[in-house]
């Protein structure tokens, strides 16, 4: 409610106060902080280092300048939809969900799945928005601490399900920020003891080499979900939900009308087209990934974990200032030094180009020392 400020009145009289609506538990939130990153060699939030080639760039030019933005998109997103089935190889007989990032599509599974006393069932540590849509969306959330090289306790994760039943449980695989994938077989007995679906979290799918699509023929409860941000295209904000179509068609009710863009539809299929070029730069983070650890792993000052994804996680006492140290001389990574007990003196750095992941080894090398 707008009120006019009338001279000789103090505002407070006329400003509404947001604790008399807004509920206590996301009063109690802190806002999903973004790093201003301008300027900075930027290793610090899982992107592809490379931007679009230019051939490609210039065909979704020229697409996109043929968009009718006056129109809506198409709510379906039929195409892009299909050449995401082609292109990810999901079987025919899957249901098929588009998110405007796969952050929306775990929002969308919540809001469906959120009865009273409902609960997310995810691990500790994992990906920070299982738990704050599990606010969101006036949900329990259940956390079951991973082990201390961050492997998964079946007993704990099998124990917790039954006695909590969640409605939904999220995996990421492999696991953010750990890096780590989850043995499979394990996996596999989780899905099968679950009373409720379970969300395999691919984010990391290019550069892990498995994946738990091949399972959706095994499972009822299984959905399998990713998102193109991590292969190159996270400014377009796509990801995609497979799963029995009896449960996917149920989720697509809580979604909102045209939630992809007609430019991201357009410049996702020229993408996606092109997907031999992302799946050769995954390659390449790979290798680029591998050299990082084996400086990482020869720094005897720090503990670095190995990965199957895009990033690395390092330990150091002195995280935090070689965290700031780093900033200092235009370096940012993820500090998450305090934001999990089991996260304490924890950087997550992800790899980019090769001289800037050069440069990161120098400073950091420069700056144990120091
Ligand atoms: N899942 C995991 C495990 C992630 O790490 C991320 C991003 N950091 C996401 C999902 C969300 O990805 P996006 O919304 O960009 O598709």
């Amino acid at each position: 409610m707008l009120m006019p400020l009338l001279p000789g009145y103090a505002c407070s009289e006329y400003l509404m106060r947001p604790e008399s609506v807004i509920r206590p538990e996301i009063r109690a939130l802190s806002a999903y902080h973004v790093a201003d990153a301008k300027g900075f060699i930027k290793l610090d939030a899982m992107e592809n280092p490379w931007p679009l080639p230019d051939a490609v760039a210039m065909e979704i030019a020229e697409a996109c300048a043929h968009v009718q933005v006056n129109r809506y998109p198409d709510s379906e997103a039929s195409e892009l939809a299909a050449r995401i089935r082609q292109v990810m190889s999901i079987p025919q007989h899957a249901g098929l969900l588009l998110g405007n990032g796969s952050d929306e599509l775990i929002q969308m599974l919540a809001m469906a799945c959120a009865k009273p006393g409902a609960a997310i069932l995810g691990v500790e540590p994992s990906f920070v928005m299982y738990r704050m849509i599990s606010v969101f969306c006036n949900m329990r959330y259940v956390g079951v601490p991973l082990e201390e090289d961050f492997s998964l306790n079946e007993v704990s994760m099998l124990e917790t399900m039954e006695k909590e039943q969640p409605s939904l449980v999220f995996i990421a695989f492999p696991n953010n920020p750990t890096g780590n994938l989850f043995e499979p077989g394990l996996l596999k007995r989780i899905i099968a003891a679950a009373p409720g679906l379970v969300v395999i979290d691919e984010a990391y799918y290019p550069f892990a080499g498995t994946t738990a699509m091949d399972w959706l023929d095994e499972f009822d409860n299984l959905l399998v979900m990713r998102t193109v941000s991590k292969l190159g295209l996270a400014g377009l904000r796509l990801g995609y939900l497979t799963g029995p179509v009896a449960v996917i068609s149920e989720i697509n009710k809580v979604r909102l009308p045209y939630n992809i863009n007609a430019l991201t539809q357009v410049a996702g299929q020229i993408a996606l087209a092109h997907h031999a070029v992302f799946d050769a730069q995954a390659r390449e983070i790979c290798s680029m990934r591998e050299s990082m650890f084996s400086d990482l792993a020869s720094m005897e000052e720090l503990e670095a974990y190995p990965s199957q994804a895009n990033f690395i996680l390092i330990r150091h006492e002195h995280a935090s200032d070689i965290f700031d140290g780093l900033k200092k001389r235009g370096v940012l990574v993820k500090n998450l030094d305090g934001a999990h007990p089991m996260l304490t003196g924890c950087l997550r750095i992800t790899v980019g180009q090769q001289n800037e992941n050069l440069i990161l080894i120098r400073h950091l090398k420069e700056l144990i020392h120091l």
